[in-house]
């Protein structure tokens, strides 16, 4: 179908708005599960050191037949190794068997262990190199970022963080937009579990002729979200991508956002890890 790109605040660097998360997606599949994503028409694949699946997403954009350039790759920092992020850095793109990244992500803040700045210091430098096309955070708070912004000299282009109908992020999402950062939504599709089964979203999902999570993810894209929903279901990963031919009115989007209850599927920032 057509994909719509945003600006990141990075010169001229666009990302695919919506893209396809390899979560949970086991090693010995994740080959597979991105070829078939590719061949839906996703371009742009969200990874991570921690999903242990890095080797199999290089091996299907590799495989692809696609130019490097029409793909657009994330993967992520994992806590462990906020002191080492430049290795840790090399370590990702051996597995992935590229030469670069189009956004590299710190994944968690860890407050606790205090090294997020030390990361962010590497992750300029690797950006500088060109290695990454683009750098950012994930699971960071109004603090962190502020913090971040303050005592380092690039701002974030994303902040990739738990964002679906039931915790809708309005605080993060008006400080990221004050301050040119994109939001990217995890578990966008709340993980599946009670949110596709929400009455409230069936009948959106009456009305419009569409499934709930195509509802969900048309919200998303309309608030202005990258998302990056997972599924292994190849009649799903197609059905995820089919969201660019209809428009929710404005009293859908605000039936949808009348969902809000503020509601984590995932660890708190705060706290982790
Ligand atoms: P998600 O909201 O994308 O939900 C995925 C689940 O929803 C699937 O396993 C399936 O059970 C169900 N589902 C998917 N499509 C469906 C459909 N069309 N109809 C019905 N059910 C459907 O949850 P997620 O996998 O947690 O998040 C998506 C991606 O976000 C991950 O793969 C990962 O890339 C990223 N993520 C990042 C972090 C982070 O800390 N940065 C944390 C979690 C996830």
């Amino acid at each position: 179908g057509c994909m719509n790109s945003l600006l990141l605040n990075t010169d001229g660097v666009q990302i695919p708005q919506l893209g396809y998360g390899v979560f949970q997606v086991p090693a010995d599949e994740a080959e597979q599960a991105v070829a078939t994503a590719l061949q839906a028409g996703y371009r742009h694949i969200d990874t991570a050191a921690a999903y242990g699946n890095e080797e199999g997403v290089g091996r299907a954009v590799r495989a692809s037949g696609l130019p490097r350039e029409k793909v657009f790759v994330t993967t992520k920092l994992w806590n462990g190794d906020h002191g080492r992020a430049e290795a840790a850095f090399d370590e990702s793109l051996t597995r992935l068997g590229l030469d670069h990244v189009d956004l590299y992500l710190i994944h968690w803040p860890v407050p606790r262990q205090d090294k997020y700045v030390e990361a962010w210091k590497a992750m300029e430098r690797i950006y500088r190199d060109g290695r990454a096309k683009a750098i950012g955070v994930s699971n960071f708070t109004v603090g962190a970022l502020t913090r971040l912004m303050e005592e380092t000299d690039i701002t974030p282009a994303i902040n990739q963080i738990e964002l679906h109908p039931y915790l809708q992020q309005r605080e993060l999402r008006a400080f990221h937009e004050a301050n040119g950062i994109l939001t990217e939504a995890w578990s966008p599709l709340g993980q599946g579990k009670g949110l596709l089964t929400d009455p409230a979203l069936t009948v959106l999902s009456e009305k419009c002729g569409r499934t709930p999570a195509q509802i969900v993810l048309r919200w998303q894209l309309q608030l202005g979200n990258v998302v990056i929903p997972k599924s292994v279901t190849p009649a799903r990963i197609k059905e995820n991508i089919d969201v660019f031919d209809f428009i929710l009115d404005t009293e859908t989007m605000a039936a949808i956002g009348a969902m809000n209850r503020g509601q984590r599927i995932g660890p708190d920032p705060d706290t982790f890890n």
